[in-house]
């Protein structure tokens, strides 16, 4: 690995950076490009063979062009730099930012061909780099300019209005080939390596992300249990399996008995604890295949797939007894006992109404349950 762990991290979260913060990225990732450009020029024209690869005076100008693309690309970073405190959000900074990239590479572009294989791979790379990172219609706007001028200097090369490649030579033989493909990969390496590697740590970081969001747009944050949404979608899913199979399924809604004395005599923060312990009992007392889910406030949901009443009331029997015998012991070293009741509906078959009438059926054996004086297990036989 190129990157290290927190490198990478840090790279990919210039994803939530602000926006002069992402011009300034683009600023500072690309001035090493005009130096590189500089630095070939001085190589190119310290050579003795330099008449037989590049147009001398074409690359003379060339160096100083650039030199002074880098000196006002510094200048451009510098005020970045002031302004990034005070107007983080300033687009403007972006639109300028990435309006220099895109027309100084059409600059570069032009010298060396702008049917290159280096013009192509910034044409194609930048932008879609581009829209990762920065606001779309910058990125729309400055390719869109760059393309236009690149498009109005190809034809006005071709109708002689202005020379192809200024900066070539057309190579003639091996060295001044050589030459000239060494310098492509040489102009190309570093932007290609560049992209390359943001492009695929920023769309990781996207990745991992969107699988945190749906954890989370799934998850319970109190009791890290399933969330109502998502018990009730596994429900549905569970009984789509169980009508294919011919089996049946357990829906059990249980309720903290009393919970409200709990919270008005140990308040609030020792309510939430009872909460997580709860759903750890629940959690510790059912298989891994069955499934778990806050419901409500103090309501929690099981779903036993392919458990019959029977076998239901072996596990909601444990569950209950479970939370019965936990002493919970609070912040404040107060020890509280806990039971719940139990509602039970066992049932299958297809249709969209059988979820909800199992839901009604263990709801109202629910309403049983508390009726007959808490702490115990109600069952609802539906039709199957
Ligand atoms: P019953 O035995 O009939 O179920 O009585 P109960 O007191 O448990 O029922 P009730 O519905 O009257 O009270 C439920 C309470 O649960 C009311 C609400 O303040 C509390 N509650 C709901 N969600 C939370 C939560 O996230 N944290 C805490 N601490 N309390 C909650
Ligand atoms: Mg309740
Ligand atoms: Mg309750």
């Amino acid at each position: 690995m190129l990157f290290t762990r927190d490198m990478r991290r840090r790279l990919a979260a210039a994803l939530e950076w602000s926006a002069v913060d992402k011009g300034l990225v683009i600023m500072v990732m690309t001035l090493p490009l005009y130096l590189q450009y500089v630095l070939w020029a001085f190589y190119v024209l310290g050579r003795e063979d330099r008449e037989r690869l590049v147009h001398v005076d074409f690359v003379f100008d060339f160096a100083q062009v650039q030199a002074s693309v880098l000196v006002a690309g510094c200048a451009i970073v510098l005020a970045g730099w002031l302004i990034r405190r005070r107007w983080p959000d300033l687009l403007l900074f972006q639109h300028v930012a990435i309006q220099f990239f895109a027309l100084s590479l059409v600059l570069s572009s032009y010298s060396i061909g702008t049917m290159s294989f280096c013009s192509g791979l910034v044409l194609l790379g930048a932008p879609i780099f581009g829209f990762i990172l920065l606001d779309r219609f910058a990125v729309w706007l400055a390719s869109g300019v760059a393309l236009t001028v690149l498009v109005v200097l190809s034809y006005a090369s071709t109708y002689g209005y202005l020379p192809y490649a200024p900066a070539v030579v057309q190579p003639v033989d091996h060295v001044s080939h050589l030459f000239w493909m060494n310098s492509m990969f040489f102009f190309a390496a570093p932007f290609l390596i560049f992209i390359t590697l943001m492009a695929d740590e920023m769309l990781n970081w996207w990745r991992e992300r969107e699988e945190r969001m749906r954890l989370l747009s799934r998850t319970d944050v109190l009791t890290g249990l399933s969330n109502r949404r998502s018990i009730m979608e596994a429900l549905d899913q569970e009984l789509g399996r169980a009508a294919r199979q011919g089996t049946t399924l357990s829906v059990v809604i249980l309720d903290l008995d009393h919970f409200k004395r709990i919270n008005d005599t140990w308040g609030h923060p020792a309510g939430d604890q009872v909460l997580r312990e709860a759903a750890r009992i629940l959690r510790e007392s059912v298989r891994d295949t069955d499934l778990l889910g806050r419901y409500g406030g103090e309501e929690f949901m099981i779903v036993l797939p392919g458990a019959d009443v029977h076998e239901a009331m072996g596990v909601l029997e444990r569950c209950r007894i479970r939370l019965a015998e936990a002493e919970i012991v609070t912040e404040t070293q107060d020890r509280l006992r806990i039971s719940a009741s139990f509602g039970l509906a066992c049932g299958g078959g297809a249709g969209d109404q059988v979820a909800e009438l199992l839901i009604k059926g263990a709801d109202e054996a629910l309403y049983r349950a508390k009726a007959n004086g808490r702490n115990c297990i109600e069952s609802a036989l539906l039709p199957a």
